[in-house]
């Protein structure tokens, strides 16, 4: 596999303007558009098929094949999502993506409204990112002014209009059942599937969500083809990716290197290597639910699906986390149940007493109020968790803790010892 690092999401990072039309236009913005108006709707989802393109906000899920669940010839209005809620912990590449390139996403949108046949869509940013909402709007209304949003787009016959959303910070509206809940003006709580958001979605119609990132790579499939987006990455996980990495780096930051990179290189090259004096304790390779690895599994590690998925872990949204010597797992385990306790929506029985005991026991370990068998208690509570709820929350939660338990139990134990 390639080690080159094409930047092909990122490329206008760094460029002055380099999020303005004008800019964009000047580098074959808007010109996948005109070759997806040339082609048929299935030639387009046909070609995102074939590229391989996986869903970037975790799951993983081919594209082609999401759009393709959407019904022909069912009448009626449907919808196109753009899952720009990024909520896991550790994650910050979309909003950085959206700053930097808000044309790439619109772009990417009308293409894959096109192919759906939608004529609506919405973009769906959590709130906290006050910033990047402004910047989106901006592009929005750029692209409307030059007749790239609306009726009859560039003389096609096809109409699609964008809205913005603003959500209210949760983190179970990333989930697109909860996100759409949320858009709904209902309480952003989960659903159960199916019925599939590509059935009955948005206001009961075929939705499909995408997050921000997958729709940003489909100008470039439809422009330069599968076979050039097939070029980086490996087989059965094509393409570049987002990372988002944080910690005690040289350089923490957003990076985009082809799916299959070397883990040792991208800490090193890109990130900057750990700070001066400190060494790796743990690595959280796909944010705050993925479980953790020691430094031994990560000597091979290689930051793409198979790889991490043979590691016990997985690759999630790209939130790579580094923990050092110094830190603590007991405060850093404490610090993730609480969030996912904090975040339960409530629903499940599972999730909402599983993360509360989580949570009771953790505090407990922490103020050293509890015996020893505590540690083994996070186990035995976080195996009653998983594959048994509404939406993944729970297993977001229970994943982690199993591999702290597993991995760092003697630090755990000689915490409490201490007395
Ligand atoms: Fe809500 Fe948790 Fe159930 Fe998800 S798993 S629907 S967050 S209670």
């Amino acid at each position: 596999m390639t080690q080159e690092k094409p930047k092909i999401l990122l490329k206008f990072e760094g460029m002055p303007n380099g999020r303005a039309l004008k800019t964009y236009m000047a580098h074959s913005g808007y010109e996948a558009l005109k070759k997806a108006f040339a082609m048929s709707k299935e030639d387009v989802i046909n070609e995102v098929k074939a590229s391989g393109l996986r869903g970037r906000g975790g799951a993983g899920f081919p594209t082609g094949l999401k759009w393709s669940f959407v019904p022909k010839d069912m009448p009626g209005p449907k919808y196109l999502i753009c899952n720009n809620d990024e909520s896991e912990p550790g994650t910050f590449k979309d909003r950085h993506l959206c700053s930097v390139s808000p044309h790439m996403v619109i772009e990417g949108m009308i293409i894959a409204g096109f192919a759906i046949g939608a004529n609506k869509g919405y973009i769906y940013t959590r709130y906290e990112f006050q910033e990047e909402i402004g910047q989106v709007e901006a592009a929005i209304k750029e692209a409307y002014e030059a007749g790239l949003l609306g009726k009859n787009i560039l003389g096609s016959g096809f109409d699609f209009d964008l809205d913005h959303y603003t959500g209210a910070g949760a983190y179970i509206c990333g989930e697109e059942t909860g996100l759409i809940s949320s858009l709904e003006g209902k309480k952003g709580q989960p659903k159960l599937k199916p019925p599939f958001p590509a059935v009955s979605g948005y206001l009961a119609r075929p939705t499909i969500v995408n997050n921000t990132e997958t729709l940003a790579n489909v100008p470039h499939i439809i422009l330069n083809g599968a076979k050039e987006f097939r070029k980086y990455g490996s087989e059965k996980s094509p393409g570049t990716k987002l990372f988002s990495i944080s910690g005690a780096l040289g350089k923490p930051g957003v990076y985009e290197v082809p799916l299959g990179y070397s883990w040792n290189r991208f800490l090193n090259e890109e990130a900057g290597g750990l700070l001066p004096g400190l060494s790796l304790k743990a690595l959280i390779p796909g944010g705050a639910s993925a479980p953790l690895l020691t430094p031994k599994e990560c000597e091979d590690l290689t930051l793409d699906y198979e790889c991490m998925a043979a590691k016990g872990t997985m690759l999630g949204s790209g939130a790579i986390m580094v923990i050092d010597n110094r830190q603590s797992m007991v405060e850093l385990l404490r610090c993730t149940i609480e969030f996912f306790a904090h975040e339960s929506c409530g629903q499940c029985t599972p999730c909402r007493e599983g993360t509360g005991w989580l949570n009771n026991i953790m505090v407990g370990i922490n103020d050293r109020e509890v015996g020893a068998d505590s540690v083994d208690r996070l186990h035995l509570v976080s195996k009653q968790m998983g594959g048994r709820t509404i939406c993944a929350l729970s297993d977001a939660c229970a994943m982690p803790v199993m591999s702290y338990v597993q991995k760092f139990s003697d630090e755990l134990k000689a915490h409490l010892a201490k007395g």
